[in-house]
């Protein structure tokens, strides 16, 4: 909340409750508890349609005092009321929220990282609705847009992170072809505890806890070994 947020909501409690027009009877007063009011509640936002939270709704329900609270009775509203008001609005803003996938590029942990923190802050001060969702819902995220603009690729970032390895297989292979060498995925790989099949990607090497060796996670390359045996295939052929 800025100042003439704030500003707004003492008008507000002033016409329910004289004690705070007496807080508020000179400017200087005035200034002074807006001032304090401001710099308490800063965190909390004004409205935040998402969190279905109006601060000057909270103001009211303090001098309704309801669920037999009567403090209002003893005291005047206090910067304390509205962050007790807030806390269970923005705990269910952060339980309906869960991280999307960021926009940025994910080679670039800092800024990953940034956008990340940036999106949960933002839901945390209510200026964003909480993302329930880890796949585009309606349309992409502007920087998004901006970034397939470049790229050209309609594929959702997530599908695209998946894609990743097989992407990087697919214009290695185009490169080797291009450049008349053999295609390394025209061949089972030779390595023992990679065995990947023609046309499959290469595999990373797992040891299991009694030691066997094991894979399932694909390479973004395939096997050197792989890449001769291509090669020997090919010049298998041509002699
Ligand atoms: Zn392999």
């Amino acid at each position: 909340m800025e100042a003439r947020h704030v500003a707004a909501l003492l008008n507000f409690a002033a016409t329910l409750d004289s004690r705070v027009r007496r807080i508020m009877a000179t400017n200087e007063q005035a200034a002074a508890t807006i001032r304090a009011w401001a710099q308490a509640l800063a965190d909390i936002p004004a409205v935040a349609e998402a969190a279905g939270w109006d601060a000057s709704r909270a103001v009211r329900r303090y001098y309704e005092q309801r669920n037999g609270d009567r403090s209002a009775q003893f005291r005047a509203i206090e910067p304390a009321d509205l962050l007790a008001a807030w806390a269970p609005h923005l705990a269910e803003l952060m339980n309906r929220h869960s991280d999307p996938l960021p926009s940025a590029d994910p080679d670039n942990p800092a800024a990953w990282r940034a956008e990340l923190l940036g999106t949960r802050a933002a839901v945390a001060t209510g200026n964003s609705a909480p993302s329930t969702h880890r796949q585009l819902s309606s349309a992409p995220h502007p920087a998004l847009e901006a970034r397939l603009a470049t790229i050209g690729s309609p594929i959702p970032p997530e599908a695209r992170q998946m894609l990743i390895p097989f992407r990087r297989m697919k214009a290695q292979r185009e490169a080797a072809v291009a450049a008349g060498q053999a295609d390394p995925l025209s061949v089972p790989c030779p390595v023992d505890w990679c065995r990947a099949e023609k046309g499959k990607p290469c595999r990373y090497r797992r040891m299991t806890p009694d030691g066997v060796a094991t894979s399932n996670a694909r390479r973004q390359k395939v096997h050197p070994s792989r890449v001769d045996a291509a090669r020997a295939a090919l010049e298998g052929v041509a002699a």
